[in-house]
């Protein structure tokens, strides 16, 4: 669905692309600060990296993140739980 509404398009990491990048799934965070991984709420084990966010490049639609900031999302998948957080 996403596809019909928007103008993004997915590129493979070793593909390089003249359009702006907005984010990233899976891999390796790349942090702008310390790495804050966190820790499952259940299980207390470090939880996965799922995607990363960029702002954007259009003020109109970009996401706040506190200005140059990025998003980060990590998951769990035997409890189940996520979690989001974001450095500037
Ligand atoms: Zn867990």
């Amino acid at each position: 669905m996403l596809g019909a509404v928007t103008a993004l398009r997915p590129h493979s990491a070793d593909e390089r692309t003249e359009e702006p990048v907005l984010g990233r799934l899976g891999g390796e965070p790349d942090w702008l600060q310390d790495d804050e991984t966190p820790a499952c709420p259940t299980c207390a084990t470090r939880m996965t990296f799922a995607a990363q966010l960029e702002e954007g490049y259009d003020f109109s639609t970009a996401a706040n993140f506190g200005g140059g900031g990025r998003g980060y999302v990590f998951h769990c998948r035997p409890c189940g739980n996520a979690a989001f957080l974001w450095q500037r």
